[in-house]
């Protein structure tokens, strides 16, 4: 049993799989967690059967319709919960008085503004939503330092080295004897497909991740290695690490979550089953350890890891990423947004596989070097690369 009262958390995102194992976790310990808010886009079906079960005060949905049926439906439940709608709404439960946490679940740019809200008033931020980080880095950690808030990682690889790296680390690898910091990267579906083959993947197959069960944009990103991609400008954020000392590992069995290279030789890695609900019950209950319903690993089952160099020409996402990284100001937002968009497209059956490597690299080389060191122009940047996406993407051909 915890002693003190129990925490009080928003989840924003509540439907999706980070949501839900999210509440997994929640359920697991009701002496320590209290749902103060969730939030969906459109399945209002899976947002009241939530409610039902976690009896938030407020329920926000994305589209007024959904909101509506969510009222609705839990009206005739007899529940209390308030529904709200749109992204005022979604700023209000991440940042509201009676909240200490909020998981940022939303996927996309779409949590950024609620996800920097959260930040600005202080909370303990559990940060799933890695594409807000990448496309705000500087503004985003000015935010958590200025709020007061508790940045903690859920991203399994960056909730892996924050394990790894010393308590109350500073963002300074130096002066912590960092030498590298190694990202671990199964290779997605595609590791060893033939090249030629690649043109015509669907997204069926590109979704059907070997190792983790995810949402299609995140699964579509492991299949590019633009999560990879995404997640080297995370750590980038997170951990004050420049380019040059972040390095991308294929570790095709997901069983070494991330690993810090450490000046005199060690090398402290996080192992575990590839399960969400590990890294989230570790920032959930994080200085403490709490049950998270995760099967122990089982080393002799897995009897061995095996590690191999990413191949930039099989996975050009990463590349690009590494570029945008390196060439900063706007770039990280265009490469983001432009990602978004593609992915939407493939996802859509609009274009193909390896389209979306190159409608982003044509939006990178229209992408000035702009600075951009407020929320308008971190929302211009992503506007504007959006624009270039779609015409990028109209100019192809129908991939089916
Ligand atoms: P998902 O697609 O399963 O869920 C996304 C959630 O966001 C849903 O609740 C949806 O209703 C909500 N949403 C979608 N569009 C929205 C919008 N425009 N406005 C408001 N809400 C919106 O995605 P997921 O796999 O749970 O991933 C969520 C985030 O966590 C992503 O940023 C992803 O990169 C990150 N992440 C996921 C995993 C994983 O294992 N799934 C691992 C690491 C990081
Ligand atoms: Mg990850």
């Amino acid at each position: 049993m915890a002693e003190s009262a129990p925490r009080r958390l928003t989840v924003l995102g509540a439907t999706g799989s980070i949501g839900q194992s999210t509440l997994d976790v929640v359920a697991r310990h009701p002496d320590r967690f209290e749902v103060h808010a969730l939030s969906a886009h459109r399945q209002h079906d899976k947002l009241l059967a939530l409610c039902l079960q976690f009896a938030p005060r407020y329920a926000v949905m994305g589209e007024a319709s959904a909101a509506e049926a969510l009222a609705s439906g839990l009206r005739a439940a007899g529940s209390a919960t308030e529904v709200l709608c749109g992204e005022a709404a979604l700023e209000q439960i991440a940042a509201a008085d009676a909240v200490d946490v909020v998981m940022a679940a939303i996927v996309g740019a779409a949590g950024l503004r609620p996800t920097l809200a959260a930040a600005r008033a202080g909370k303990k931020v559990l940060l799933a939503n890695k594409e807000a980080l990448v496309l705000s880095g500087q503004l985003f950690m000015d935010a958590v330092r200025s709020g007061g808030a508790t940045l903690l990682p859920i991203d399994s690889e960056h909730n892996a080295i924050f394990q790894a790296l010393p308590a109350g680390y500073a963002r300074d690898p130096a002066a912590a004897g960092v030498r590298r910091v190694l990202l671990t990267a199964s290779g997605g579906p595609f590791r060893t497909a033939p090249l030629a083959s690649l043109a015509a993947v669907t997204p069926e197959q590109a979704c059907a991740h070997p190792n983790w069960v995810m949402g299609r944009k995140i699964s579509v990103d492991s299949a590019t290695m633009m999560n990879k991609g995404l997640e080297v400008i995370e750590a980038h954020w997170l951990f004050g690490a420049a380019a040059d000392i972040i390095e991308v590992v294929v570790h095709p069995q997901s069983v070494i979550h991330s690993m810090v290279d450490y000046t005199d030789g060690s090398v402290i890695a996080q192992l575990g089953n590839p399960d969400m609900r590990t890294p989230i019950a570790h920032a959930m209950a994080w200085p403490e350890r709490i049950d998270a319903g995760v099967r122990p690993l089982d080393l002799f089952a897995i009897a061995r890891l095996d590690f191999e160099r990413p191949d930039l020409e099989r996975f050009p996402c990463l590349r690009l990423a590494f570029e945008a990284l390196r060439a900063g100001g706007a770039a990280p937002a265009v490469l983001n947004a432009a990602n978004e968009e593609a992915v939407a497209a493939f996802l859509a059956h609009r274009i193909g596989f390896l389209d979306i490597p190159a409608v982003i690299e044509a939006c990178l080389e229209r992408s000035g070097s702009q600075t951009v060191d407020s929320l308008d122009a971190v929302l211009a940047a992503d506007a504007c690369a959006r624009d270039w996406a779609r015409a990028e993407i109209s100019r192809r051909p129908l991939s089916r």
